[in-house]
């Protein structure tokens, strides 16, 4: 493992041989041996052709939510110190992070990984231009949000504009998770979405286990496009689709992104995939390219689901971004950085980094930085 400050340096070389492709000729040997590697690792991966599907310019941005801090981290089995979640909030700002979902307002009982959210929100560094949704589960979490935000000092900008609420797409996994039917929940929702828009919060809906449920199995695309319209009338302004056990596939995936657009258009909606089956990845792409303009995930692939046994992360960001960028998209990630971050979240909290992406890339940046070093002996 090199310290960080090889790191860094590594992270320079890497990015200077993916940028100097055509100052390469006259550059010393070595910096040579190290742009042609970085050439041809993306080399073999790079389409010789764009064809005709790549999407207009404007089309291009995909919006990230960077979901580690909240999702990932809740279903770490440490609990991570305050300072822990707010270096990784501030080392996803700094790879170009735009919005971060920061905690989660929940009772401490039901997750002890998110009662130092408030904390976390107090201390964390507040960027211009980026959002820190939180999770409200409800009326009592929202309540507990208002306290908070009326103590914050009111000359600085707000520690955050926006909730997000959840409910699932199974009656089993509802009751399990809210001990509540979907239809309660709903109302429940209902309640908590009028009282922070009246506050002037922006309200996010997830919908949890559209793609399968560990307790019921199959989930019906139309339930799932009935619940995202319910959502949307009571005042999201986005939902995000969670095959929270990660069981989805492409095919499935469109199926519910085609019930909900019955209602309401893909680009309003969010891909929320996990990785348990291999296939998160590939649905996110299948998503995006059926224009959904929003995509869900976590660096380093950190979470789970703690209802069903064996189920994966999040798909991890730094293959996001890594796939979307290939495919001729835009993110504003600047990919280096979030593999660093990614590495760097997966050590804190004692586990394996579980982003192929990530690995791979910093794994060739380290071997170019040795191959240079060893050049100047
Ligand atoms: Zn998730």
């Amino acid at each position: 493992m090199l310290p960080l400050q090889g790191l860094a340096t590594s992270s320079r070389l890497l990015r200077t041989a993916l940028a100097s492709g055509s100052r390469a000729a006259s550059s010393p040997p070595a910096v040579r041996d190290l742009h042609s590697t970085a050439r041809r690792c993306l080399a073999a991966v790079q389409p010789t052709s764009k064809g005709g599907t790549m999407p207009g310019s404007e089309d291009r941005f995909v919006k990230i939510v960077e979901v580690s801090p909240r999702d990932g981290l809740q279903n770490e089995k440490n609990v991570v110190s305050v300072e822990t979640k707010v270096e990784l909030i501030r080392r996803l700002q700094e790879a170009g992070a735009a919005c971060i979902e920061a905690g989660s307002f929940v009772s401490p009982k039901w997750v002890p990984q998110m009662a130092d959210t408030a904390a976390v929100l107090s201390s964390m560094p507040i960027k211009p231009g980026v959002s820190y949704p939180v999770l409200v589960p409800n009326a009592r979490g929202l309540e507990d949000l208002l306290a908070l935000l009326s103590k914050a000092d009111s000359t600085q900008p707000p520690l955050t504009d926006e909730i997000a609420i959840f409910t699932a797409a199974t009656e089993s996994f509802t009751k399990r998770n809210t001990n509540v039917s979907i239809a309660e929940s709903i109302d429940r929702l209902a309640r908590v979405t009028e009282q922070a828009l009246a506050r002037g919060l922006k309200v996010r809906g997830y919908i949890s286990v559209v793609a399968g449920c560990p307790y019921e199995g199959a989930v019906d695309p139309q339930v799932v496009g009935s619940i995202s319209k319910q959502l949307f009338d009571m005042g999201c302004y986005e939902v995000s689709l969670g095959d929270t056990v990660g069981v989805g596939h492409p095919a499935s995936m469109l199926a519910v992104l085609e019930a909900c657009a019955k209602y309401n258009p893909p680009a309003l909606h969010a891909a929320h995939c996990h990785d348990t089956f291999g296939t998160g990845l590939a649905n996110v792409l299948a998503m995006v390219k059926a224009g959904v303009k929003t995509v869900d995930a976590a660096v380093g692939g950190l979470g789970g689901c703690p209802y069903s046994p064996g189920a994966t992360g999040n798909i991890d960001t730094e293959s996001v971004i890594y796939a979307l960028h290939q495919e001729g998209y835009e993110t504003g990630y600047d990919l280096i950085k979030t593999a660093e971050a990614g590495e760097w979240i997966a050590k804190a909290v004692g586990k394996e980094n579980n982003s192929r992406a990530g690995k791979a890339l910093l794994a060739k940046a380290r071997q170019a930085l040795a191959q240079n070093q060893q050049a100047k002996l």
